[in-house]
């Protein structure tokens, strides 16, 4: 029998932190042998700048730990980077924060800038560790719907989600999991509200050069008088794929990046040293060309996705931008969608992730997310098997 005691208890935060739903499709699709459409592991090619010079900087033996800032080649090439592609104007000895993934840099944002009990606004749907970051250290994180598959804002709902108790607002463009991107009016109407009740946004643009269509990504920072209260957060995970090397970044006004780095130090120390060396390498060494030609890489494997789920007879929304799609398959069976996921995993060996994991109050249950950040092999045959589905 289980002895429960006062003090011998997980917190009380504890239980409403699940292990992402995500995690346990990617188990269950190993377990049955498919192909995993459930999970952001990028695993194409990494740029060979950016692997022979992180092995080169082991044998030179930066093997020890950094500024807890970064290295400076690295907080520079970064800093050059703001200025030439999100229009953002940043000191590379002050403003510049390398970080354990953008995972990382949110983190310890919220612990320097947020109390328990603030409140902090998002748009649904979200990703996960956004919400779970905020939950964990007890800030209340306040979901703001977006309509069903055309991802709008609707402005006077985000402005009665503002309380006095809201410290700032979460914008992640493109987003995971709908693939939106924020256009200038919307982030200029957020930055309105923003100045208004006087928040922080906090911006989450780790797959900033993942766009289609022709669509531009816009940094909120960039926009006139919000560089103060804005917090940029990307990282190289996705562009370079090294999610396994926890290179991020963070970049905001020096007023707070002091504290986001004292935060960022006690709970990382610094982001692990070679990886940084490779980093910066891949910087400095790739032009726009890289990061167009990806971007239409990406886009082909977004529409050999869509095509196969709309030969499945789901109805995809089609992303502007990142690398996953929302599904509607309401034709698949199953009372959920964790059920609907592990029923279309049974019969057509691929794994997508259940829609309710980024929403609340019971949207998502007709929905999957599937990802299309795979190598073309991979895809194509998952998308074979998609096609082949009958419900
Ligand atoms: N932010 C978003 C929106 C993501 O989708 C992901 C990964 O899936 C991350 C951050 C994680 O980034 P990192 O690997 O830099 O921590």
């Amino acid at each position: 029998m289980e002895t429960a005691t006062e003090k011998l208890r997980l917190s009380q935060i504890s239980p409403r932190i699940m292990q992402s739903e995500i995690r346990s499709m990617t188990v269950e699709c190993d377990r049955l042998g498919g192909i995993n459409l459930a999970q952001g592991v990028c695993d194409t090619e990494v740029p060979s700048a950016v692997v022979e010079n992180a092995i080169k900087a082991i044998h030179d033996g930066h093997n020890i730990y950094t500024r807890l800032d970064g290295i400076a080649p690295l907080r520079e090439a970064i800093a050059r980077k703001l200025a030439h592609y999100n229009g953002i104007q940043a000191d590379p000895d002050s403003e510049v924060l390398v970080t354990s993934g953008a995972t990382g840099a949110l983190y310890a944002a919220c612990l320097a800038l947020f109390d328990p009990g603030d409140e902090v606004v998002l748009f649904e749907p979200f990703y996960g560790y956004h919400v779970n970051t905020l939950l964990s250290l007890r800030i209340q994180p306040i979901a703001v719907p977006m309509a069903m598959h055309t991802w709008e804002i609707d402005f006077d709902v985000l402005r009665t989600a503002i309380t006095p108790r809201t410290r700032a607002i979460i914008v992640n463009s493109p987003s995971n999991p709908c693939g939106k991107v924020f256009t200038r009016s919307e982030l200029e109407q957020i930055a309105v509200l923003a100045e208004e009740h006087d928040l922080f946004i906090l911006t989450d643009e780790i797959y900033e050069y993942f766009l289609f269509d022709g669509t531009k990504h816009i940094s909120p920072a960039s926009l006139p008088g919000m560089a103060e209260r804005t917090i940029t957060i990307s990282g190289l995970s996705k562009t370079f794929s090294i999610t396994g090397w926890r290179i991020g970044y963070l970049t905001a006004n020096k007023r707070w990046l002091a504290s986001i780095g004292y935060f960022h130090d006690l709970t990382y120390v610094c982001a692990p040293s070679p990886f940084q060396y490779g980093s910066a390498a891949g910087l400095v060494e790739m032009t726009d060309t890289f990061y167009n030609e990806m971007a239409v890489e990406y886009q082909a494997k977004r529409d050999l996705l869509c095509g196969a789920l709309q030969d499945a007879g789901f109805t995809p929304s089609i992303p502007p931008g990142a690398y996953y799609v929302l599904a509607d398959v309401s034709s698949v069976p199953g009372a959920t969608a964790k059920e609907k996921a592990r029923n279309l995993l049974a019969s057509t060996g691929v794994a997508g992730v259940a829609g309710t994991a980024f929403f609340t109050g019971g949207r998502g249950e007709n929905i999957l997310r599937f990802c299309f950040a795979k190598r073309d092999a991979d895809l194509q045959r998952a998308c074979n098997l998609l096609r082949d589905y009958r419900a």
